[in-house]
């Protein structure tokens, strides 16, 4: 579905920084990287880290979250987000999806901050995912944001190349956080950043992420630290990712047009996200079957293409519905449980060759002409 996309650049790269003798764990490549990736976001700083979920951990502690406080976030997400806002002791609160992204409902949010406000509950940060690749409504969620004078932690791990009002992803509210897992748009194998305009900010987590050392000789701590840097090697690898990433979106691309032009005759079958798509990274493409119109369920396609050796999964299931968030408060309004319902996510990696792409094309187009 997105496999890694890796080869000789990559390899050249991650052998250059084993051969440079900086192995263990920091180096010039880890610094270079931050910097890059900052540039490329357009934001001052970035902390390379260990994964997309220890970034979300230490910005939360950065922005002081603590046991007893509310964290607002999306409800449509990968569980990473809701398990960093617990570590933190804090409890979060699940708002419901626009069923036209599946990005939290900017209405819904601000309803939401009017309830707790008015109930005397200490919202301490608010979480957005841009779900899929596509960036959330950041002009209407940081509006209510400033207006209840909360922070926002932007959660832009499945994002990074997407814009909104053509700002890049990643360069919203008080800090975001982006990820390099092995199946996102580009890889350390594993990894994540904060990216941040706040040099403050990224001193914290930097300090946060190393251990809390204070800044003598002998060890010193008056904090609780973490280990949660990248280690140079892997930075390698994510600089020449990065060289590569225009180029692996302008593939994803490809394969979301193919799948647009394969449903377009098909009754009851929608390209999900694909308005205003042009501003997005195209991470996954999936689609949405209303199986009373199309006569078949997302699971009928998925069941033929798993016979052809073909990945395909449903959406995110949605944090409220997880067994592990039962009795996790939230405003929900059935339009995430709805997209989990009817959703299906396509092969979309830009790994895909041209003979694998030509499979999955003619497996879809024999399952809609039976
Ligand atoms: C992948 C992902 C994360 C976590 O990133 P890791 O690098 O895997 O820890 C967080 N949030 C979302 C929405 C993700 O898709």
């Amino acid at each position: 579905m997105s496999s890694p996309d890796v080869g000789q650049l990559e390899e050249d790269a991650v052998v250059a920084a084993m051969r440079s003798g900086w192995i263990a764990p920091l180096g010039p490549d880890v610094d270079a990287f931050e910097r890059e990736l900052a540039q490329r976001v357009g934001v001052g700083h970035g902390v390379a880290l260990s994964s997309g979920t220890a970034a979300l951990h230490l910005g939360l502690l950065t922005l002081g979250v603590k046991p007893g406080d509310v964290v607002v976030t999306s409800t449509m997400t990968f569980a990473a987000t809701t398990n960093a806002i617990v570590y933190t002791g804090a409890e979060p609160y699940f708002v419901d999806a626009d069923p036209s992204t599946g990005n939290m409902d900017p209405a819904l949010l601000r309803e939401t901050l009017t309830t707790l406000r008015a109930a005397g509950e200490n919202v301490a940060a608010i979480v957005p995912v841009d779900l899929l690749g596509k960036a959330v409504d950041y002009t209407s969620i940081l509006a209510s944001a400033n207006e209840f004078g909360v922070p926002v932690l932007a959660d832009a791990a499945e994002s990074l190349g997407a814009t909104h009002n053509g700002k890049a992803a990643g360069s919203f509210g008080a800090a975001s956080i982006v990820s390099f897992n092995g199946n996102k748009i580009m890889t350390t194998s594993g990894g994540g950043m904060l990216l941040t305009d706040d040099a403050d900010f990224a001193k914290h987590v930097r300090y946060l992420a190393t251990q809390a050392r204070q800044p003598v000789v002998h060890y010193e701590h008056t904090d609780i630290g973490y280990n949660y840097r990248m280690s140079n090697l892997l930075a390698a690898l994510g600089r020449a990712q990065l060289n590569r990433l225009d180029d692996m979106i302008a593939k994803r691309r490809e394969m979301r047009e193919l799948y647009k032009q394969l449903f377009a005759a098909a009754e009851g079958v929608t390209v999900f996200g694909a308005d205003g798509d042009e501003d997005d990274n195209v991470w996954l493409t999936s689609i949405l079957v209303d199986d009373d119109a199309a006569g078949w369920q997302p699971q009928d396609l998925a069941a033929v293409l798993a016979d052809d050796s073909i990945e395909s999964r449903p959406l995110w299931k949605p944090m409220h519905l997880q067994p592990v968030f039962a009795g996790t408060r939230g405003a929900i309004s059935g339009a995430s449980e709805k997209l989990f319902r009817t959703g299906l996510t396509l092969p979309s990696g830009s790994a895909l060759t041209p003979a694998e792409r030509a499979r999955v094309k003619e497996a879809i187009s024999a399952f809609l002409a039976r």
